[in-house]
């Protein structure tokens, strides 16, 4: 087991209904559709913990998750699909604010991009909001099953250049497959040695 027993706790709309800052919290971030639902599923060992959906920007939900008794996994709503992305990264980043403002036991935020494109603009905007909050973020590319190696070393080289210009941002980036299992256990190392 991944730091023991994980399970839902609750789902979070607004700021007063946060749990207790009692215990050493991360949080998942991406674009809509990055693979994060697959992502917690594949670090969890739990195939439908987080439902996985083609329906972008579908929940507005903050959902917190207890991983066995030390640990909060935090998962943030999706940000930036092609809908009405300026309205949607605007309610994210109010949200995201409203949260990140004093919590403190908050240590890192698990900030995925997908392996075939990228950092794109949307994700440097969350990275502004991050820096801003001075909440140290790092970066997690999603589904590098997908693409070709020279399109995946396109993405991570655009990838270093925009972290390049953000002060919070670790720079060591995690590659992962949710699909092949590729960099699970990097990131759970990392995640287990937060403190
Ligand atoms: P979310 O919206 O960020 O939660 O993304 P999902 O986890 O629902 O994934 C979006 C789509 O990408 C789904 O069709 C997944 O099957 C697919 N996907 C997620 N992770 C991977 C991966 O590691 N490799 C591949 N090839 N596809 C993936």
């Amino acid at each position: 087991l991944f730091l023991g027993h994980v399970d839902f706790l609750k789902g979070v709309v607004a700021m007063d209904g946060l749990p207790p800052a009692d215990r050493v919290e991360f949080c998942l971030a991406g674009r809509s559709n990055v693979g994060k639902s697959s992502l917690i599923n594949a670090l969890t060992g739990r195939k439908a913990l987080a439902r996985t959906s083609n329906t972008p920007g579908r929940t507005q939900e903050v959902n917190f998750f207890t991983l066995g008794e030390s640990h909060y996994m935090v998962d943030l709503p999706g940000y930036g699909f092609a809908e009405a992305p300026v309205k949607v990264v605007a309610k994210w980043q109010a949200l995201l604010k409203d949260y990140l403002a004093g919590r403190a036991n908050l240590r890192r935020v698990f900030l995925l991009i997908d392996g075939r494109h990228g950092a794109k603009e949307v994700d440097e905007e969350i990275m502004s909001v991050l820096d801003r909050a001075a909440v140290p973020f790092q970066t997690v590319l999603t589904k590098i099953d997908k693409p070709k190696k020279g399109e995946l070393d396109k993405a991570l080289e655009r990838t270093r250049a925009v972290l390049a210009r953000h002060p919070t941002a670790y720079p060591e980036i995690v590659l992962t497959s949710s699909e092949k299992g590729e960099g699970i256990e990097t990131l759970r190392a990392i995640i287990a040695g937060l403190e």
